[in-house]
């Protein structure tokens, strides 16, 4: 790859980021498309501080990640309403300066669960109550599905149910749920702590299906103890592929190349399942 004085800058912000995949996956699309791009990812605290340079230093998009995402919000010039309804954004698109907030976690769980299940007459619990938990709690609810929703902090977790209209569960009483399907949006169990689960064995009932948006690992203990007790698993890698795909495509305006970026993620998780 040639960087040159028209390489245009793109990267991630969050904290910890030494788990994220981004730079992997969106150096792969902008290869593989030709874009003379390079994409990194920035370790920061500084929420207002990261925007500024973004507008100084004229880089073109962002992602959000942990634990920016309704952070971002009042430094933005512009939320798109999906973003804003959900009142997370995991996308910035800078417009010469003029900074525009999307969300793209919705689309990106939608197309991976509605590739493996049907979401008719489902009833699903989501574990945890962050900006994942509100994309997908928003789109469940525009689907239909009857939600619930299960968080450690009984002011967030009651504050999304609100919000969804949906019944609040404490975290550790999830054995009174019978939901068919049940996300996991919080980040126990991400490397490096990969041996941790937020959600009890117990409640783990065969033909459940199980979707841990955790996507590094790929098999997370989650999935391998819903698998060993005859759930149906959806690992996070397909959601967190279609959510960069509706990035590129925002940055881009180019059809995004999703079985390179695809590929990429694969080889990085497989060379190094573990990796920083
Ligand atoms: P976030 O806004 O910071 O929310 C984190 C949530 O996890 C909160 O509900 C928090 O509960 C809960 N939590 C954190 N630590 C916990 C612990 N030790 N025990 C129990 N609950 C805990 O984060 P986010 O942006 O929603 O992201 C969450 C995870 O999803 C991250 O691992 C991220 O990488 C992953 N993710 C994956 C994709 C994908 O495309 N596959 C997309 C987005 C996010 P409290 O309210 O009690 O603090």
């Amino acid at each position: 790859m040639m960087i040159d004085q028209d390489t245009s800058l793109y990267g991630v912000m969050g904290n910890p980021i030494g788990h994220s995949l981004s730079p992997t996956m969106h150096n792969a699309a902008f290869s593989a498309m030709g874009v003379n791009a390079v994409y990194l990812a920035f370790k920061t605290e500084d929420t207002n501080g990261c925007l500024r340079g973004m507008r100084a230093l004229g880089i073109k998009g962002m992602s959000v990640t942990i634990p920016f995402k309704s952070a971002v919000i009042p430094y933005l010039d512009e939320v798109d309403p999906l973003a804003k309804k959900i009142g997370a954004v995991n996308t910035i698109v800078n417009d010469n300066g003029w900074l525009v907030g999307y969300n793209t976690d919705a689309l990106g769980a939608l197309k991976a669960l509605e590739e493996k299940i049907c979401l008719q007459e489902r009833s699903c619990i989501i574990i945890g109550a962050g900006g994942a938990a509100r994309a997908i709690g928003f789109m469940l609810r525009e689907k239909g599905v009857a939600i619930s929703v299960a968080n450690r902090s009984m002011e967030r977790g009651k504050e999304l149910a609100h919000t969804l209209e949906c019944p609040y569960i404490p975290l550790d009483k999830t054995e009174d749920t019978n939901a068919d399907l049940l996300i996991q949006t919080t980040p126990v169990g991400m490397h490096p702590h990969s041996n941790r689960s937020a959600v009890p064995e117990q409640i783990l009932e065969p033909g459940t299906v199980v979707m841990d948006i955790i996507y590094n690992p790929l098999e997370t203990k989650l999935l391998k103890m819903a698998k060993a007790r005859g759930c149906v698993t959806i690992s996070g890698l397909n959601m967190f592929i279609y959510q960069g795909a509706e990035q590129f495509k925002l940055w881009t305006g180019v059809t995004p190349p999703v079985s390179a970026m695809t590929r990429a993620v694969q080889q990085a998780l497989s060379g190094n399942n573990e990796r920083n």
